[in-house]
């Protein structure tokens, strides 16, 4: 037998293993299972290669528990190791890494050692964390050389030993002698969530345990019905060969939709369309993006995206990781260069994730481009339901816009798309205003903006739907990068003021009459509420109308969304009431010489305006119908 000491430089680092690294003690067993993948795929390879000639066998990797003697297994067939390697690697390499670790580890304040905790990897000596006595029993794959086998052994103290032991199978078996401390981890409950978490989709099978399931025996009973019964079968925690590893063209869109399902059970509605990511230059990347179904009360879920390397789990959390709007989106990416042992705050600040970042950013306005471009049908029916990524991609990263606005769409009030190229052409130059600016009209309800959306298209204007959730942030986008244009919402004027034209119409009533008329509105229609203008408006156009103001409107919504402007969303909403001067109704007001037929017409013209903005509610809708109705009868 060897005895040794691992060669410590500065003392025993066990005790702080055990001692200080307690935020993430769970990872060990990933680390382990990360172990014995490797090891089962470089003998894979080599048998590949022709450089192992005998038999694979069974490859798959036992995960064991025995809670009475507090022991946990994990056991591959890979290629193990002959005594000179686990030297080597255990008690040399891996050893001085660690130790590495732990020097880096001390004298760092709380924060820094919780950031370090994870950007280190201690790799098989985190299993120290958990145990009191580590064992390694492994047999190489060689032959000729040194076939017998190796036991290695250490208590946590810097002493190991080492001896020659007879085993029949290849591979290695790490066997912990948990702790106390950790007894959580003889729970089959608990190592099942680890390895459903960390292993689902490594690319050898893991087995722990058994399953019980209830099938079908193929018999009949005496009534002729299936005969099921109990069966038990080995617990196969992984999908070896997930979606993402696979070939598109391997694929249908089925195998995606399943793909998504597995990863989120949770989730009944099926994606709207998927990406799959297929890199290998400038770096190797691969992985699945949905696009969820967003339902209208806009609860779209951040971080479902999945990050792996090589299969193995490293995140959920993505923020940071991946640009803002696409953590709205679900699926995995996985990416060999996405460092596997490190804290979130380091993921965000390595370069290689940057550029990763950046890149599924391509890839995703690639593919939407793609499909814009060759079933302009198909992107037209999901545009309603994917229009949210894409509006809060472009208004978070200019880049994304950039690409974006090749294939964004409008849709105009009457369910018609267009391409923002498209779309400047049809409106203009009807929209253009006297100063050549280009007026882009929108309404955020059709129903309540009805009156205006059809007074507009009288005109000759078209009328964007921008009902959507962000749509007033990004209207703001919009302004900033489109040239010499405003976007104005159609009941933010009377229709003539919308789009100002040179050519205004002479006012048939004059400032006098107007001054006369003027009490007789305030009269009926709160001060502060609406402010009273007269407006020289075309005879056909209606009477009074009210309108609200662009501008304040708003601010009052952006404060509303949580613009910061808190004291605008308190401030009531204030309309114009705006009088046609040249209507003959309202000359004939002016000129009605009984009293109160004048102040009943005043209510009734201000009142219909109230109605078509919806404004007209309680005892004032009561009197108005009432009013109406003796007006009919007169
Ligand atoms: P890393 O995996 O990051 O190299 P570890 O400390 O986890 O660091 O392991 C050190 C080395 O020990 C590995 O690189 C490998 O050569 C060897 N090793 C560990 N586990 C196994 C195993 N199950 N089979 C064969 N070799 C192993």
């Amino acid at each position: 037998m060897q005895k040794g000491t691992i060669n410590v430089q500065t003392e025993n680092i066990f005790p702080i293993i055990k001692k200080f690294l307690y935020s993430d003690h769970e990872i060990f067993l990933r680390e382990l299972i990360s172990n014995a993948v490797d090891a089962t795929q470089k003998l894979k390879t080599l048998a590949s290669m022709d450089k192992f000639k005998g038999e694979l066998g069974d490859l798959t990797i036992y995960v064991e528990v025995d809670k009475k003697k507090k022991l946990l297994k994990v056991r591959d067939r890979g290629i193990g190791m002959t005594a000179e390697e686990l030297d080597k690697y255990i008690n040399q390499i891996a050893f001085s890494s660690a130790e590495e670790f732990i020097k880096k580890y001390k004298g760092k304040s709380d924060a820094d050692k919780n950031a370090l905790i994870g950007h280190f990897g201690l790799g098989f000596y985190s299993s120290f964390m958990v145990s009191d006595k580590v064992e390694i029993f492994t047999k190489t794959y060689k032959k000729g050389g040194p076939t017998k086998a190796t036991r290695w052994e250490c208590d946590g103290s810097p002493e190991y030993s080492m001896e020659e032991i007879e085993r029949e199978d290849r591979g290695t078996e790490v066997v912990l002698h948990i702790n106390d401390e950790s007894k959580e981890f003889l729970e089959e409950y608990r190592i099942l969530e680890l390895l459903k978490k960390y292993s689902k989709f490594l690319p050898i099978p893991i087995q722990f345990g058994m399953e019980k399931s209830y099938e079908k025996t193929g018999l009949k009973d005496k009534d002729g019905k299936d005969e099921y019964k109990d069966v038990e079968k080995p617990r196969i925690i992984n999908n070896t060969k997930p979606a993402w590893t696979q070939k598109p063209a391997d694929l249908k869109d089925e195998d995606y939709k399943s793909f998504y399902r597995e990863l989120y059970p949770m989730n009944f509605e099926d994606p709207l369309f998927h990406i799959h990511l297929n890199v290998d230059y400038p770096f190797n990347l691969t992985g699945i993006l949905y696009f969820p179904k967003v339902k209208r009360n806009f609860e779209v879920q951040r971080d479902k995206i999945q990050l792996y390397s090589n299969q193995v789990f490293v995140t959920d959390s993505v923020e940071g990781i991946v640009p803002d709007f696409l953590t709205l989106l679900h699926g995995v990416i996985d990416s060999p260069d996405i460092p596997l042992n490190v804290s979130r705050s380091y993921l965000q600040s390595d370069a290689s994730v940057k550029k990763i970042s950046n890149h599924i950013m391509k890839k995703v306005s690639d593919k939407l481009e793609e499909l814009f471009k060759n079933s302009r049908e198909e992107f037209e029916k999901k545009w309603d339901d994917i229009k949210i990524f894409i509006h809060y991609g472009m208004l978070s990263e200019p880049k994304f816009y950039d690409k974006a606005e090749k294939f964004a769409l409008f849709k105009n009030v009457d369910g018609k798309y267009f391409t923002y190229e498209d779309y400047k052409k049809l409106i203009e130059p009807a929209q253009k205003d006297k100063d050549k600016k280009l007026v882009y009209l929108y309404s955020t309800d059709k129903e309540e903006q009805h009156a205006f959306i059809e007074t507009a298209k009288e005109r000759g204007y078209d009328v964007l739907d921008m009902s959507g959730v962000i749509d007033n942030h990004f209207i703001n986008t919009l302004e900033q990068k489109f040239e010499n244009s405003s976007f104005t919402r159609v009941d933010a004027d009377v229709v003539d003021k919308l789009i100002k034209k040179e050519d205004i119409q002479p006012s048939k009533l004059s400032d006098k009459d107007q001054e006369k008329l003027k009490p007789l509105f305030e009269k009926y229609a709160a001060k502060e509420k609406y402010s009273i203008v007269f407006e020289s408006l075309s005879e056909t156009d209606k009477p009074v109308i009210i309108t609200q103001p662009e501008f304040m409107r708003r601010m009052k919504d952006m404060s509303k969304l949580g613009g910061g402007m808190d004291y605008m969303g308190s401030l009531p909403d204030s309309y114009n009431l705006v009088i046609n001067s040249n209507h003959k109704l309202i000359s004939d007001i002016l000129n009605e010489p009984d009293n109160d037929r004048q102040e009943n017409l005043v209510k009734q013209v201000t009142d219909l305006a109230r109605l078509s903005q919806n404004l007209l509610k309680g005892q004032e809708l009561t009197d108005f119908i009432k009013r109406s109705v003796e007006l009919i009868g007169k």
